[in-house]
């Protein structure tokens, strides 16, 4: 590529700026990309916990994005918090016309603070209308078991079971996050799906509890950096990379007195 990818992502502001909207614009800048935004609501938020949502009518989210494409050229996307079942049937509705050549779903559903980002009745719009439409998703333990209705994975083989099971529901790949299971010395993720095998990729874990927009960082970093990677596992392995970097530098910022954001 001569110029930068151009990548969208559509999901929430936080204005802490650790996670949403925020967090993927400045994934984006740092792994090469030129970054778009498309909102699906406002929170309002700080390191410490979520006290409001306010989302963006649904036709709004769509005129958001017909708008948008309409005049720029998208390369990838990534879809982050959808906030109702409205919104995310609005977002598949405008994708299903525009097609953009990458899409990563990454489906945020509850805060690390347990506060709701996705409500439960559009739990089942993600999975009918959004998985069939993205190249990959990033579900992480939790989330996972929320979009097959069982109890989330304990261990590495029940995590590769449930990430077969999500190709079997219409996913065309996935990454398993298994960031949640803190008692392993290693972050150990597994990508299952189209063109990539059965592969797991670890990191280092890093002991530091400013993590908040961890989700949000890795699948928006994975959104730039595929059109610049000749394929999937290279471009998740060096996002994974990325966030390792973020996370390690997280401890040097001072934000909030809660659990702070990464460092791009
Ligand atoms: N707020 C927004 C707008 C988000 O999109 C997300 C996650 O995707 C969060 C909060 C939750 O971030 P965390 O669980 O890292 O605190």
């Amino acid at each position: 590529m001569t110029h930068p990818p151009v990548a969208l992502t559509i999901a929430a502001s936080d204005p802490s700026g650790g996670a949403g909207i925020q967090a993927d614009l400045k994934a984006f800048s740092a792994n090469g990309a030129y970054g778009t935004a498309v909102l699906t609501a406002l929170t309002a938020q700080n390191t410490q916990g979520v006290t409001g949502i306010h989302a963006v009518p649904p036709a709004f989210v769509r005129e958001q994005i017909d708008t948008l494409f309409a005049d720029v050229e998208v390369d990838a996307v990534k879809i982050g918090m959808l906030a109702d079942a409205g919104i995310a049937a609005a977002v598949a509705e405008a994708l299903e016309r525009h097609r953009p050549r990458y899409v990563v779903l990454d489906p945020v559903m509850v805060s690390t603070s347990g506060h709701r980002l996705l409500e439960a009745d559009a739990v089942a719009v993600v999975r009918e209308r959004l998985l069939p439409l993205a190249d990959l998703i990033t579900p992480n333990l939790p989330e996972a078991g929320d979009l097959l209705g069982v109890a989330a994975a304990q261990d590495r083989g029940e995590a590769v079971e449930q990430a077969r099971a999500l190709l079997e529901t219409g996913a065309r790949r996935v990454l398993l996050k298994g960031g949640h299971h803190t008692h392993d010395a290693e972050s150990v993720d597994v990508l299952v799906g189209e063109g990539t095998g059965v592969v797991e990729l670890s990191a280092p874990r890093v002991d530091t509890r400013n993590t908040h927009g961890t989700g949000c960082t890795l699948s928006a970093a994975i959104a730039a950096l595929r059109p610049q990677c000749d394929d999937w596992h290279t471009a998740v392995r060096a996002a994974k990379d990325y966030l390792t970097g973020a996370l390690r530098a997280a401890d040097t910022l001072r934000v909030g007195r809660g659990n702070g954001p990464v460092h791009h």
